[in-house]
């Protein structure tokens, strides 16, 4: 089949010419660490812990297709993802550029573990290009941003930092997890390495803890060997899980693009609300290229309660359909306090200057009723 295929067609089939007769429609579970082996063959053989369990090359080959990348691979966790796929292309005495708003998990690494690795790590204010060529060393090998970031939802624009990778030959690893390859493929902007939590939308049900890396061939390749070292392979059920949940990926980010859009335009309208922040809102820092770059503007958005902290906490207990919990990009709503989560770790006015007061919520849209989302908000805010 010459002919490229639509996203939808692409999450639910995967490459469909490799399909051979008789096969079940639905995928076993291929539930085996082991497989038998060639008497006197040489080839790589088959062990759940090198990655190439029926299970995990299914969902690789899906996500470099909807991603538009040759190769891709699942790991054990998203924190996973990013750990071997920098691990893939730097070595002690390299520096590392990376934007400062990304996941706190990925920050502890950057600043607590690489150091030990010999990696040196400068975080940078992501948003003027020329700050990145600033903070650039004779050692600097790559660059890492994630985009839409945690929990404010700026959209990077990531050409200008592609632009500089060129000409600096240095390495752009982007997390998309916000995005999936939906709303936005960062390979087609220039970027070379885009890793997953498929802990979220990829899987998009709340049940799986997994990363994934897409990329050129020998990229993967060096992941590959990493994950096997390291033991970061994916479980066979959680493989397959995610393969149930990549096949609705498009329709479930459509609808997390309306609802994001409807519940954003709502919580704009509210005065127990001092800001909105989601990206397809005119009021947000980042809508033009939002509107430039992404196809969609998700399902996450973050409020600040003018009742602070209090506030918030009273919301949270009012909540009937929404649930007070962390992570995201599931088919539930989840609200949670990046105070006390992602940005614990800080002062209250150290997150006040990077503009998370406390009374920030974040909310994770589910696939609910847009209009019940809305009537559980309404209740919960009526006692402030
Ligand atoms: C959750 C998350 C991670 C870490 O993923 P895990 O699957 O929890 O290891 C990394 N980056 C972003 C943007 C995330 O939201």
């Amino acid at each position: 089949m010459k002919q490229r295929l639509g996203l939808s067609t692409r999450a639910v089939h995967g490459n469909p010419d490799a399909r051979p007769d008789w096969a079940p429609i639905a995928p076993p579970i291929y539930q085996s660490s082991t497989f038998t082996n060639p008497i006197g063959s040489t080839a790589e053989v088959l062990y759940t812990r090198y990655g190439n369990n029926p299970n995990q090359v299914a969902i690789a080959q899906r996500l470099a297709a909807l991603e538009g990348a040759e190769a891709a691979l699942f790991v054990g966790s998203g924190m996973g993802a990013v750990a071997l796929a920098h691990l893939a292309v730097l070595r002690p005495g390299d520096h590392l550029l990376s934007s400062e708003w990304i996941y706190g998990g990925v920050h502890r690494l950057f600043a607590q573990e690489f150091g030990r690795l010999g990696i040196d790590v400068t975080f940078v204010s992501p948003t003027h290009a020329r700050d990145w060529k600033r903070a650039m060393k004779k050692t600097t090998r790559a660059i890492f941003v994630e985009t839409p970031t945690n929990p404010l939802l700026r959209v990077i624009d990531l050409e200008p930092v592609a632009t500089l990778c060129q000409t600096e030959g240095l390495v752009l690893l982007v997390d998309s997890t916000f995005a999936t390859p939906i709303n936005f493929r960062p390979l087609e902007h220039g970027a070379d390495i885009v890793i997953h939590s498929a802990t979220k939308y990829l899987n998009g049900h709340s049940d799986v803890i997994a990363g994934a890396v897409a990329a050129a061939e020998p990229v993967i390749e060096e992941v590959r060997k990493l994950m096997q070292v390291w033991g970061q392979a994916l479980d066979p059920l959680a493989a397959w899980l995610i393969d149930r949940g990549m096949r609705t990926l498009a329709v479930r980010v459509e609808r997390h693009n309306q609802t994001g859009l409807r519940v954003a335009q709502w919580c704009a309208t509210q005065s127990a609300f001092a800001a909105v922040h989601y990206p397809g809102l005119p009021s947000h820092p980042d809508y033009d290229t939002a509107q430039r770059v992404l196809t969609g503007c998700g399902g996450m958005l973050a409020v600040e309660l003018k009742g602070g902290a209090r506030g918030a906490e009273r919301f949270l207990r009012a909540l009937k359909i929404a649930a007070h919990a962390p992570s995201l990009g599931g088919v539930e709503t989840l609200v949670s306090e990046p105070r006390l989560t992602s940005h614990a770790s800080l002062t209250p006015e150290e997150r006040a200057r990077a503009g998370i007061p406390d009374g920030l919520l974040r909310f994770s849209l589910g696939l609910e009723d847009a209009d019940d989302i809305i009537a559980d908000f309404t209740q919960a805010l009526a006692p402030l």
